[in-house]
């Protein structure tokens, strides 16, 4: 049976190059870098050069800028609890939005239990933050914003520059979530204003288990991991080198094959949405142009999202429902409910994410399968009205 992977967006291969590069680093090349001896400085040697690259895929000028985490949920801790900590004396008032990640969703609750306040902006219809309302909700208490470049669930870019730029010239610190944006289109955090980013290495073909910060030179920080001061004191513990030169490879990568890959992923999600949406009472999730170039959501009225996962893996298909978070609970995934979906038209929601290995092929498989199993579903819904 044909098999086909449209989940990149919950966990993505890790590209054979990056694979090959990064093996002897697990049992020849094993010094730690801050070792004196020649492994040591090889490993040291290594890990500068990763940071240049991650560096230069964003924009940022000095590579110092750089720390390697675990991931992107560390990442999203270490900035908020980071600099909110160390910047409390200004204030203690932080702006988001309603359709963040839950790495920041949760992480702003519980800061919020130990005095900060928080104000989440609602989106629009297609998941867009109005940059108004973030400026009416400025206070002069407010020593942080909390965006996410683009919504992996629905895939809606948000204005990144604009809001950069209110922050600014407020002189709030602005944090962006870059996990599901970044070696998928082009950013730039000198000319988008971005104090501190969050970069995943899985979400561009990297190794699980490792991620970075990028954090602006000047920006003043409480670092929470202490211990031998590795990171520049940003994230003690010992380096995890294969997964951070995986990480610089994959961001090497993506640097010089984006334009490329952006362009064939758009052409066969665009696809994807033009045919799937042909299906009666199918609905996009998400805005139609400001969005990922791999991602195409959906809704399907009168139908659950779960039914059309376990009949796609069936035909071999691997997709998802949304967030591979809110998968876990019977929840509505929070992002759909902000964006003013009712209960039941959330659950009927349908992710595919596609990647670098996907091929014309497998789009017509999904598309060649997807109108009968929903029409199979809705022939077993109470809910649908039967002509
Ligand atoms: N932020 C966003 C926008 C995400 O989509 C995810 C999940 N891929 C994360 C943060 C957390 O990533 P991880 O689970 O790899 O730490």
């Amino acid at each position: 049976m044909k098999q086909v992977y449209m989940d990149y967006g919950s966990a993505s291969p890790v590209d054979e190059r990056v694979i090959e590069l990064i093996l002897p680093f697990f049992n020849k090349d094993i010094g730690n870098p801050s070792s004196l001896h020649s492994q040591g400085i090889k490993a040291k040697r290594e890990l500068e050069a990763a940071r240049k690259i991650v560096a230069d895929l964003i924009g940022a000028q000095n590579q110092k800028s750089i720390t390697f985490t675990s991931g992107a949920t560390e990442s999203n801790n270490l900035a908020l609890r980071g600099a909110a900590l160390r910047y409390k004396d200004k204030g203690n008032h932080i702006i988001t939005t309603s359709i963040e990640h839950m790495s920041v969703m949760n992480t702003l609750k519980d800061m919020q239990r130990n005095g900060f306040e928080v104000t989440h902006i609602p989106v629009d219809r297609d998941g867009l933050v109005n940059t108004e309302q973030i400026k009416n909700a400025i206070t002069d208490k407010t020593i942080l914003i909390s965006v996410m470049y683009a919504n992996g669930e629905i895939g809606t870019i948000q204005p990144i520059k604009e809001i950069g730029e209110i922050a600014s010239d407020k002189k709030i610190l602005f944090h962006v979530d870059g996990t599901a944006a970044v070696g998928k289109v082009p950013i730039d955090v000198d000319k988008e204003h971005i104090d501190m980013m969050t970069i995943s290495s899985n979400d561009m073909l990297g190794p699980k288990g490792i991620g970075a910060l990028y954090v602006k030179q000047g920006v003043r920080f409480i670092p929470f991991m202490l211990g031998g001061g590795q990171e520049s004191g940003m994230r003690s513990g010992s380096e995890n080198i294969p997964g951070i030169i995986g990480m610089g490879k994959a961001a090497e990568l993506a640097q010089k094959e984006m334009i490329d890959e952006s362009a064939q992923l758009m052409k066969l999600r665009d696809r994807l949405i033009e045919n799937i949406l042909k299906t009666e009472y199918t609905y996009l999730t998400g805005h139609r142009t400001k969005r990922l170039p791999n991602n195409a959501s959906f809704r399907f009225s009168f139908i659950e999202g779960e039914s059309i996962i376990l009949q796609l893996n069936d035909l071999g298909i691997t997709a998802s429902t949304g967030s591979a978070c809110s998968t876990k609970t019977l929840e509505p995934s929070h992002v759909l409910i902000a964006m003013g979906l009712r209960h039941e038209e959330a659950h009927g929601s349908l992710l595919l994410t596609l990647g670098r290995y996907n091929t014309e092929g497998d789009v017509d498989h999904v598309i060649g399968s997807v109108p009968a199993i929903v029409g199979k579903l809705r022939a077993l819904s109470p809910l649908y009205p039967m002509k």
